[in-house]
């Protein structure tokens, strides 16, 4: 089965529109998206015009605060305490990577925790380590609406997570025992990496290596998430699973493109209509 993340989307983005509308209805304010961005990397631009479009596309308003590299970390300091006090201003996207030279750490704990609809604030990690509501990052957060869409059941499986970031290893990592799945993180320093991807009933893979994860690596029946990006020397697209060779042993595997990408910018929109409400009605 063909995880079709680009369908499970376009889903939750009818959702996010229609919450618009309400909450419009409501309270007679749109929700509102801050982006901003920091240099000129190509990848980055391409996903913040994708996140500003999509904004537009479910009525959520989008403010782009785009800088040369040159912005001082004291002027990003600076513009994310103007945006944190914008009471117009319900949700802050921080594109990263960042430009060398900026602290991407101070950087995120300078956006106020209500409006990082990232949810990479320490203060919203930590809620989700301590199991308790609040904004899951978007990555994290798209990889389960798959799982959930097509039913996956993860209570007792063996789940194994490839890659460690704050982003999306760490998150999913999390969110993945909370659903009392039995969760192994892979890492560089991980001994015998497919004695363990072979036991792993879902099996997420967030390394950034093209097709790192061939079939002999993954268990009959599994169901596969491939988080990775990876631009290959011909310009194409490919994930961290070789997708040729474990299409045929997995029961459900996302593609690349078309999988979790697509799903990152809608979970994005629902965390900042989901801030929004917050912010109006408490
Ligand atoms: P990252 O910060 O570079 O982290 C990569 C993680 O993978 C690290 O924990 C690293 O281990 C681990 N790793 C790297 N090579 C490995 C190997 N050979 N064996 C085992 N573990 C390995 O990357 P990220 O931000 O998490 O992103 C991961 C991938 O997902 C990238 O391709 C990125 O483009 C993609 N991505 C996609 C989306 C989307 O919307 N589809 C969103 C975010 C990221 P160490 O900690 O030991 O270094």
């Amino acid at each position: 089965m063909i995880l079709d993340g680009k369908a499970v989307a376009q889903k939750v983005l009818g959702e996010v529109g229609a919450g618009v509308e309400r909450l419009r209805a409501e309270t007679g304010v749109t929700p509102t998206l801050a982006v901003v961005l920091v240099g000129d990397f190509a990848p980055s631009k391409v996903y913040v015009t994708a996140k500003l479009k999509a904004g537009a596309s479910v009525g959520i308003a989008t403010r782009d605060h785009l800088f040369p590299a040159g912005l001082t970390q004291a002027e990003l300091r600076a513009l994310l305490a103007s945006l944190n006090a914008d009471r117009a201003v319900h949700g802050i996207l921080l594109q990263l990577p960042l430009v060398p030279g900026c602290d991407e750490d101070e950087a995120i704990r300078a956006i106020a925790p209500e409006k990082d609809v990232d949810g990479l604030h320490p203060q919203n990690l930590g809620q989700l380590l301590a199991g308790a509501p609040t904004v899951v990052p978007c990555t994290p957060a798209g990889c389960m609406e798959i799982l959930d869409h097509y039913g996956a059941k993860l209570e007792g499986k063996e789940a194994v997570v490839v890659g460690r970031s704050r982003l999306v290893g760490k998150p999913l990592a999390q969110l993945l025992l909370a659903r009392h799945a039995t969760v192994t993180m892979c890492h560089t320093r991980t001994r015998d990496l497919a004695e363990h991807t072979r036991r792993a009933d879902v099996l997420c893979v967030a390394a950034g290596r093209a097709r790192m994860i061939t079939g002999a690596m993954v268990k009959e029946g599994a169901w596969v998430i491939d988080v990775g990006v990876n631009r290959l020397e011909t310009g194409k697209l490919a994930g961290d699973v070789d997708f040729q060779s474990v299409e045929s042993r997995a029961e459900a595997i996302t593609p690349v493109p078309g999988g979790v990408g697509p799903m990152t910018v809608a979970m994005l929109l629902k965390n900042t209509l989901a801030a929004a409400r917050r912010q109006l009605t408490k």
